[in-house]
C-alpha cells in the first residue's frame, strides 16, 4: 500500500507545530509529510519587537525548518492554489516551473497578511510589523533617521526625519513602538544635538482605546505610561493620506514624516481564495472544533487563516493569536493522526489565557487569568512566557545570552542601512 502523502502549507506557528508533532508521533513508514513555505524558517514573531529594538538577534527569533523537521520534506516557495475536488496544490518555487503536488492530508496554515486601506500614499509610504527582515529594516531605517537629523542644518528634513507614525493599536503596533521608541531615546545620547524630546512618536488608532487583548484599565495605563514618555497617542483618530511622506490625519493633524508603520489588523492569506475551499465572510477558512475544514475529512486548518469556533465561547471563533495557533497546531496533528489510524478525533478547546506585552526595557503590561500586571513584573513575565515558547534550546540560549549581553554592554546603535544596497559599491568601483 502506498505510503498516504501529508501536505503543510505554510511552516509558521500551525505548520511547524503540526509537523513536528507528526514527526515525533508517526510510526517508520506512515505518512510522509512535506512542509511548504516562502521561508525556509519559522518566525517567532512576538519576538519581533525585541529584534527590532536590538535586544535580541534577528537571527535568534527564527527557527530553520530544516534542522528541526529533520524528517520532513520541505520546499521552499509559495502555494499558489489548493484543490480539495483533486487532492492537488499548486508550488511555484523561487524559480523555475510550477509544480503540481498531489496530496492524501493537507493541513492548510498559510497565516495571515497585514489588512491594508486605500489610503493614498500608504503602500508606497508605509511598512509591515509581521516579517523578520521588516523589524531589521524599521531597525536601521530608524537608526538612519538619527543620524540624517544629526547631520543636516535643514530644520524641515530634520523634523521629518524625527517624526514616526505607527498606526493600529494592538499588541503588535503598541509593542513595536515601545520598544523602538525606548532604543531610539536610548541611542538618542550618542547623536549630537538629538534629545528625547526632539523626536515626535504617534501612535494613531482608530477605536476609543488600544490593546483590546488586555483589560480597560491596563490599556488606560498603557496610554498613560505611553504619554508619560512623550509619545502622542491619538485614539478615535484615522490616517486619511500618507502621500509623499505628508501624513493627513483626520482629526485635522497634518505634517511630514519619513516613518509610517501599518500595524491596523490583519486578513487571512488570500492564497485560501484560491481554488475550492469553503471561506466564511472574512475569508477564513471554515472549520469545525476538530479542526478539518468543513465538509471534509482529509483536509485540516487552523491558525489566523481559519475560522475555528471558540467552545470557550459559544457562537465565537477563536482570535487570530500565537497561544490558540500552537495548541490547534498539536491538536491538529492528534486529529490528523487519528484520522489515519481510524481512531476519534478530539475537538480543539482552550480558554484564552490572557496577554504580555512589553513596552521597551523593563516596562510592560499584562493580564493573565484575570491578572493585571505592569511595570517591571510585566516585563519579566513577557520575556520568561516567550522564552520558554520559543522553540528548541538552541535559540532559547541564543536569546537569553542576548540578554545577558544587553544588560552589560551598552546597545549597538549602528544603523546597516546600505545592507538593503549591497552592490552600490561594488557598482561604485566599476564606474571610476
Ligand atoms: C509583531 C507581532 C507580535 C505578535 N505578538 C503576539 C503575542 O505576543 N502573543 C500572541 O499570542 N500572538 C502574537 N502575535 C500573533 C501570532 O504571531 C500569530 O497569531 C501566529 O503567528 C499565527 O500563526 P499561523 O501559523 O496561523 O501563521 P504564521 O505563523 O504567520 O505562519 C504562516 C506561514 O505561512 C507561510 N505562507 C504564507 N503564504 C504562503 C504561501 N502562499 N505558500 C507557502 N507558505 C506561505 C508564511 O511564510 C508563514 O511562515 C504577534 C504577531 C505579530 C506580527
Amino acid at each position: 500500500m502506498a505510503v498516504p502523502r501529508i501536505l503543510i502549507v505554510g511552516g509558521g506557528y500551525v505548520g511547524m507545530y503540526t509537523a513536528l508533532r507528526l514527526q515525533r508521533r508517526l510510526r517508520h513508514g506512515e505518512a510522509h509529510v512535506t512542509v511548504a513555505d516562502l521561508d525556509s524558517y519559522m518566525t517567532y514573531q512576538p519576538f519581533l519587537p525585541e529584534a527590532a529594538a536590538g535586544n535580541i538577534e534577528p537571527r535568534h527569533v527564527v527557527v530553520p525548518l530544516r534542522r528541526v523537521l529533520r524528517s520532513c520534506e520541505i520546499l521552499s516557495g509559495s502555494i499558489e492554489s489548493i484543490s480539495l475536488a483533486d487532492r492537488t496544490a499548486r508550488f511555484q518555487p523561487h524559480e523555475g516551473p510550477p509544480v503540481t503536488l498531489g496530496y492524501d492530508y493537507v493541513v492548510v496554515a498559510p497565516g495571515s497578511i497585514a489588512r491594508l486601506l486605500p489610503i493614498p500614499g500608504l503602500a508606497d509610504h508605509g511598512i509591515g510589523f509581521k516579517t523578520v527582515e521588516e523589524a531589521i529594516h524599521l531597525r536601521n531605517h530608524v537608526l538612519g533617521k538619527l543620524d540624517l537629523a544629526a547631520s543636516t542644518p535643514d530644520e524641515r528634513v530634520r523634523r521629518r526625519a524625527l517624526t514616526f507614525v505607527f498606526v493600529g493599536g494592538g499588541y503588535a503596533g503598541v509593542e513595536a513602538l515601545g520598544e523602538l521608541e525606548d532604543m531610539a531615546a536610548d541611542a538618542s545620547r550618542y547623536f549630537e544635538g538629538i534629545s528625547r524630546g526632539d523626536m515626535r512618536w504617534i501612535l494613531v488608532e482608530a477605536t476609543d482605546r488600544i490593546l483590546p487583548e488586555v483589560g480597560e484599565d491596563m490599556a488606560r495605563w498603557t496610554v498613560q505610561e505611553l504619554r508619560r514618555r512623550g509619545i502622542e497617542v491619538r485614539t478615535r483618530t484615522l490616517l486619511t493620506s500618507a502621500e509623499n511622506g505628508h501624513i493627513v490625519l483626520d482629526d485635522g493633524q497634518e505634517f511630514d514624516a519619513e516613518t509610517l508603520v501599518w500595524t491596523a489588523g490583519v486578513k487571512p492569506n488570500p492564497v485560501v481564495a484560491a481554488g475550492d475551499l469553503p471561506l466564511d465572510e472574512k475569508g477564513r477558512v471554515k472549520a469545525t472544533a476538530y479542526l478539518r475544514i468543513k465538509g471534509t475529512d482529509f483536509a485540516f486548518t487552523a491558525g489566523d487563516a481559519a475560522a475555528v469556533p471558540d467552545l470557550t465561547r459559544p457562537g465565537m471563533f477563536c482570535p487570530p493569536n500565537a497561544q490558540h495557533a500552537v495548541r490547534q497546531g498539536r491538536r491538529l496533528a492528534d486529529n490528523l493522526l487519528a484520522t489515519i489510524r481510524g481512531q476519534t478525533c478530539t475537538p480543539y478547546r482552550h480558554k484564552n489565557a490572557g496577554s504580555v506585552a512589553s513596552l521597551g526595557l523593563y516596562q510592560g503590561v499584562a493580564q493573565v487569568y484575570g491578572r493585571q500586571m505592569r511595570g517591571f513584573p510585566a516585563w519579566a513575565m513577557h520575556r520568561t512566557y516567550h522564552l520558554m515558547r520559543m522553540p528548541t534550546f538552541n535559540k532559547k540560549s541564543r536569546i537569553l545570552m542576548d540578554w545577558t549581553l544587553g544588560l552589560l554592554f551598552p546597545r549597538e546603535i549602528v544603523s546597516l542601512g546600505a545592507l538593503q544596497r549591497p552592490h552600490e559599491e561594488f557598482k561604485f568601483a566599476a564606474r571610476t
